[in-house]
């Protein structure tokens, strides 16, 4: 049995200043055939999942390509319809396949189409034929659009964020391929769609409302013919028609009960809403609140979250922590420019710099500092252990550290990374417990890279492109209504 494995995803902010391009995916993941194998084989990511799911279930596998891209704004037309193109021809070429699988992020937008990545499952059947058993795996941000549980066979969720189940999702996909190959199950599945936004930080599964929906999402899971149960919290950052959350479920053989059991779990959801929207301290709050405590808090910064399209390069919270004599402060800042200064000054100089700010006028003013340069990196990290997004292998770009005089630590980067590993700071030899204070550009999917040396846990509601409430936001393309934001 030969099943193409295929992987295309971004997650597109459309409110963010910039676009994407084809290169963007070439800096940091975009591998052909055999290629993609040595990459993806061990990450804690789906497109893992799928190699080990594969064999394990005596599936041959058949890379054909695997894109991935840091999220940013829109994708641009001509960069999608290129790598959109590279795929249906390496299905064309790859021979006869028995079955495929997808790995989509669920988020991904152009300006000619509000969901590429229904688009993009539309034309990827089209070219495979009616026949052949088809499954995609999405990030839980998703805005599902009608194409993306249409045409596949069945469609599978995330169930984790801070996303950390990838892997265990891949396998999924890979068993349940194997189970339609060899007859065992007919799937059917249905899909919800909830007139209902959940706040970036009610998203954390560890906790809350959202760790009582995932209970239940178990339990259906335990019943009889149920192959698998997703929730969707939806992605705000995407202003587009299909904007919301979605259950989708997925049974064998009882197509008269499927819908039935995504509408009650959507019941669920809906009677939750409250909970699932509640508020964040603003900034001064944040600030205030970290100097109540004692050892390292992290502050996260959920205007600037880089995993959500933010620019990486806000000073907002920096700056009200200067100012409110915060000591031990750090902060990963994207400045390219800064950071080839410091690569050229060398090692032991002092500098003055005007650090971050730079992408756009919506995360504050450049920050002056005076500090010596005690780190020079070409940014190459590994994570070993599972964490949001499933990468092992990370590329911040030339990267310096500087000490300033005034006992902060001050990381200028040349590529945007989301700061889900502590190795980000391990590896430039920042000791993240001797801080006080630690900004971090994100908001839950730091958390399990995060939790472990924090003595407390700060989500900021700070301004930005990725700011965490819808309110902020003036949406033209979004459904109506939506709660909150209608009620
Ligand atoms: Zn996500």
């Amino acid at each position: 049995m030969r099943v193409g494995i295929i992987g295309f995803m971004h997650e597109s902010n459309t409110f963010a200043n910039t676009t994407l391009n084809r290169q963007h995916f070439e800096e940091a993941f975009f591998h052909f055939g055999e290629d993609l194998i040595p990459i993806w084989e061990d990450a804690h990511h789906e497109l893992g999942g799928f190699i080990t799911g594969c064999r394990e279930h005596q599936l041959e596998i058949v890379p054909l390509l695997a894109a991935w891209a840091t999220p940013g704004g829109m994708l641009e037309d001509d960069a999608y319809e290129s790598i959109l193109t590279d795929i249906l021809e390496s299905i064309q070429d790859a021979g006869p396949l028995d079955g495929v699988l997808v790995a989509l992020h669920g988020a991904m937008v152009t300006p000619t189409f509000p969901s590429a990545d229904g688009e993009t499952i539309t034309r990827i059947r089209a070219c495979i034929g009616d026949e052949i058993p088809l499954i995609l795996s999405l990030d839980m941000h998703g805005n599902i659009s009608t194409p993306m549980v249409e045409m596949p066979d069945v469609t599978i969720a995330y169930k984790s964020y801070p996303h950390i189940d990838q892997r265990e999702r891949g396998i999924d996909c890979a068993r349940i391929l194997g189970q339609i190959l060899r007859g065992e199950i007919s799937p059917h599945q249905a899909h919800v769609k909830m007139p209902l936004l959940i706040h970036i930080v009610q998203q954390f599964t560890g906790d809350g409302a959202m760790r009582e929906i995932m209970k239940a999402v178990e339990e259906f899971e335990a019943f009889p013919f149920v192959i698998s149960t997703s929730v969707l919290p939806g992605y705000i950052y995407a202003d587009v028609p299909d904007m919301g959350v979605s259950v989708i479920v997925v049974m064998d053989d009882a197509a008269d009960l499927v819908l039935p059991h995504a509408e009650g779990l959507a019941d669920l959801i809906w009677s939750k809403r409250a909970a699932l929207n509640a508020a964040l301290p603003s900034v001064a709050e944040a600030v205030a609140l970290s100097q109540n405590f004692e050892g390292t808090v992290c502050l996260m910064d959920s205007g600037d979250n880089i995993g959500g399209g933010g620019p990486g390069d806000s000073t907002i919270i920096f700056k009200a922590l200067l100012e409110a004599n915060s000591p031990a402060i750090c902060v990963v800042l994207y400045d390219p420019a800064c950071a080839q200064y410091c690569a050229e000054k060398g090692l032991g100089s002092t500098v003055q710099l005007e650090v971050g700010a730079k992408t756009d006028h919506e995360h504050g003013s450049p920050i002056a500092i005076e500090g010596e340069i005690i780190t020079i990196h070409d940014g190459h990290f590994i994570e070993p252990e599972p964490r949001h997004g499933g990468t092992r292998d990370y590329n911040q770009g030339l990267s310096a550290v500087i000490k300033t005089v005034d006992g902060h630590t001050v990381v200028v980067n040349s590529l945007r990374v989301m700061p889900t590993s502590i190795e980000q700071l391990n590896s430039l030899n920042i000791d993240p417990r001797e801080h006080h204070a630690i900004i971090v550009k994100g908001v839950t999917a730091p958390r399990a890279a995060y939790d472990p040396i924090a003595d407390k846990v700060i989500c900021v509601d700070s301004p930005g492109v990725t700011r965490a409430g819808p309110e902020s936001f003036t949406y033209k393309r979004r459904p109506k209504p939506l709660f909150p934001l209608d009620n």
